[in-house]
């Protein structure tokens, strides 16, 4: 039974990756996420409803359009496959409940935040403007944050990534740190409290170092482009949902 309901969360949560992939793909340019339907980008013709199966239809068609040929992006089935496994986790450490359903929408804004991130190195205010004061509201309702913990992580997670920018242009005298970044950290601070930032942080830098020296490594050249932040604060974000609250917790009691 516990099986059979840990299939039927997976395939929720597949369905949920599948328009997650529109989003990602309609909001850079400024579409419509609910209209038209979605057809294939190199000839255009409209994806039939069984073509559009989460994760088995890439698979079928072994990743390639029907009607043209034309390669699908393995990001299709990456974003699906991600979003049913994050969905299986979150019930599985939350069960059915409230605090299951907003870390479900919450993750699911985050995957989208990723791979537009990826995709184009930019971090849309369409979704990290009205994502703050979202996550003021969900944190105290909900995840049982304090209204000052929550609103001081906005300000913080704003704050510290603010200086950081400046003072990294001041050293570098180039751009790294974008400004989509710092809404993202603001939005995070304001979902789990000013007490989440330092895991944050540390977590996303030192993965972020890994990945930078490894593509530094693999294309022997200097680190002439900003790898995208994004992907690495959305990582350390969702590891702070299933470790940080104690790391949090750890925090308040050491400073309290
Ligand atoms: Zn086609």
């Amino acid at each position: 039974m516990n099986f059979l309901l840990s299939v039927f969360i997976a395939i929720f949560g597949a369905v949920v990756g599948s328009f997650l992939n529109v989003c990602i793909y309609r909001i850079p340019e400024g579409k419509s996420l609910v209209f038209p339907a979605s057809s294939c980008p190199g000839c255009g013709h409209p994806i039939r409803p069984y073509d559009n199966i989460p994760v088995l239809s890439y698979l079928f068609l072994r990743g390639r359009c029907r009607d043209c040929g034309q390669k699908i992006s393995p990001r299709y089935i990456t974003v699906e496959l991600i979003t049913a496994v994050m969905a299986v986790f979150l019930f599985r450490h939350y069960g059915f409940s409230l605090h299951f359903i907003f870390t479900f929408l919450f993750t699911a804004v985050l995957v989208v935040v990723t791979f537009i991130d990826l995709e184009h190195g930019i971090i849309p205010d369409v979704i990290t403007l009205p994502g703050i004061p979202l996550s003021v509201i969900v944190s105290v309702t909900v995840m049982g944050v304090s209204f000052l913990d929550s609103i001081l992580g906005m300000f913080l997670g704003g704050g510290i990534f603010y200086l950081i920018a400046v003072g990294y242009e001041l050293l570098a005298k180039r751009e790294g740190m974008g400004g989509g970044d710092i809404k993202l950290l603001a939005m995070l601070g304001a979902f789990f409290g000013w007490q989440s930032l330092i895991f944050i942080l540390l977590v996303s830098s030192l993965l972020g170092s890994i990945v930078g020296i490894g593509i530094m490594l693999i294309k022997k050249e200097g680190m002439k482009y900003a790898v995208p932040f994004g992907p690495f604060l959305s990582v350390a974000a969702v590891a702070y949902l299933f470790w940080g609250f104690e790391f949090g917790y750890m925090m308040t009691f050491y400073w309290g």
